[in-house]
């Protein structure tokens, strides 16, 4: 097996910067919650990898700093990782090297701290059962168990990644199929996991039992006679690149396998597990055109801004939102209240990773690097500003500093989901409980600390009600997601105690 490691000159070096700093570009990337990971697979295609490679071009926004790809041809299997896009790590001629009609690809973004090529996926493991190579999504909760017992009974891990110890179960199970191996061995973790295996002529795709991240199955039906190419992904825009069809998720608790049989499926969980699909991949993480949960993210969002409009309506003369994230609900805000939207701040795409920072005394720099507002539509305006949330509030603070400086006579800002009061521990990058600012102010402290005239957040109900109403809700009911950063409850009995202890003892 090739394991080429590259590393594009990419300087990151967020984790050394003073967060308290208010001239500093990192700040914005501590003032947003992050996914983790995006994953995806293919089945029978012959150039598997490509299409591998456009399907994690599609799910960039899952995980910008390392990816990879595993490919195989039935006999042998390559797996090449770097740091970076993946526009930057997998060129023509790295692709080259990725032969086979099967393959599995990871986008990942990391906490800082463990952020380097050692935990990049996929993971590849050797054993008894053959080579077994995964690509992870989420988190999983009950980790010190599981190894511990797992290094009594002889594992090595190569990584520091949760994801090595489903390889490793299934490398350690005494069950006689494969399939009964990885059927086994998920049953033991618990956490948030959507999954893609493979091995040299096989692909499995499971979810944990409560769902908390999306998979989806889809089709490239082949042409000529040609079998149909079977993919997975963590979101459907995926598809759309590769002109494949969605099929359908894969539902919790479901473990499905694709051979040269065809598609079977099992279940490893009872139906009866309670599902927590991650409510924020509507509010924020999931692209608009994508399909999560079997329900458009568009159609949610723009509920969301609807209802926000609704709940907290001001007299005001134009709806800005702030770019990306906030312009589906700033739509859906204008069409329920009547005020006219407009784009009111520009974002700057083309922002790379590295930049030279400003002097100290160059205040803001690093919003202002991102986004830049048009003085002609702002001045003399009342403005409502949409965002999809705060977490820390410096971010925010800065926007409304600028929108401020640009002649607005007002700046009034909306969010699109209920105060962030909980760190996440399913796959999100938080930040502790102490640092989130909903956790430790009230509404009118944090308007306060941000200079808006006024602030309002959607209820939790009217979130809930934004991502079921309608004839696309799918089933979807309240009940069918995880809300634990809003609410501080969370959906599995195994919480890893030892980050939730000191983020709960600092408040
Ligand atoms: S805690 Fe929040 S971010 Fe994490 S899975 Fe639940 S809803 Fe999603």
């Amino acid at each position: 097996m090739a394991d080429i490691q590259l590393l594009p000159p990419v300087l990151n070096s967020a984790v050394d910067l003073d967060l308290e700093d208010d001239t500093n570009a990192a700040d914005e990337r501590f003032d947003k919650l992050r996914e983790e990971c995006g994953v995806m697979a293919i089945y029978n295609h012959s150039d598997a990898a490509r299409l591998t490679y456009w399907g994690l071009y599609a799910l960039q926004h899952r995980g910008q700093e390392s990816a990879g790809i595993a490919s195989a041809d039935g006999y042998s299997v390559n797996d090449i990782k770097g740091m970076g896009l993946v526009s930057e790590i997998f060129t023509d001629d790295v692709l080259a090297k990725l032969p086979g009609h099967i393959a599995i690809g990871h986008t990942r973004y990391s906490t800082t701290g463990d952020s380097a090529l050692l935990n990049a996926q996929p993971i590849s493991v050797e054993s008894t059962k053959g080579l077994i190579a995964i690509a992870h999504n989420g988190n999983l909760v009950n980790l010190g168990t599981s190894k511990e017992r797992l290094e009594r009974d002889g594992a090595v891990f190569q990584t520091t990644s949760d994801s090595e110890i489903i390889i490793q179960l299934i490398a350690h199970s005494r069950q006689t199929t494969l399939v009964d191996c990885i059927a086994e061995s998920l049953s033991q973790v618990d956490g948030a996991f959507s999954i893609v295996m493979m091995t040299r002529n096989r692909i499995f795709a499971a979810r944990d039992p409560h769902g908390f991240r999306p998979l989806s199955m889809g089709r490239i039906t082949g042409v000529d006679g040609a079998p149909d190419t079977f993919v997975f992904a963590s979101e459907t825009c995926a598809f759309d690149l590769l002109h494949a069809k969605y099929e359908r998720d894969v539902e919790p608790g479901e473990l499905v396998m694709v051979s040269e049989d065809g598609v079977t499926s099992r279940r490893y969980a009872p139906e009866t597990t309670p599902t927590a699909s991650c409510i924020f991949e509507h509010v924020y993480f999931a692209r608009p055109d994508s399909r999560i949960y079997g329900r458009w993210v568009q159609k949610s969002r723009e509920e969301m801004g609807r209802q926000l409009a609704r709940e907290s309506h001001v007299p005001a003369d134009l709806i800005v939102p702030v770019p990306d994230s906030g312009v589906t609900a700033a739509i859906g805000y204008a069409t329920e209240s009547g005020i006219p939207f407009n784009l009111g701040l520009i974002r700057n795409h083309y922002v790379g990773r590295t930049f030279i920072q400003p002097e100290q005394r160059v205040r803001d720099f690093g919003v202002r690097m991102k986004l830049n507002p048009v003085r002609s539509l702002l001045e003399g305006k009342r403005v409502i500003l949409i965002d999809d949330s705060i977490i820390r509030g410096t971010t925010s603070r800065k926007i409304v500093r600028m929108v401020r400086a640009a002649g607005a006579t007002e700046v009034h800002l909306r969010i699109s989901c209920p105060p962030t009061i909980s760190p996440c521990f399913y796959g999100v990058d938080t930040p502790s409980k102490k640092d989130l600012i909903a956790a430790n102010k009230s509404i009118a402290e944090i308007c306060e600390y941000i200079e808006a005239d006024t602030l309002a957040y959607l209820s939790l109900p009217g979130l809930t009600h934004a991502c079921t109403i309608g004839e696309s809700s799918h089933g979807l009911s309240p009940a069918s997601f995880c809300t634990a950063c809003y609410t501080g409850h969370y959906p599995t009995q195994w919480v890893d105690v030892e980050e939730i202890l000191p983020a709960i003892a600092t408040v």
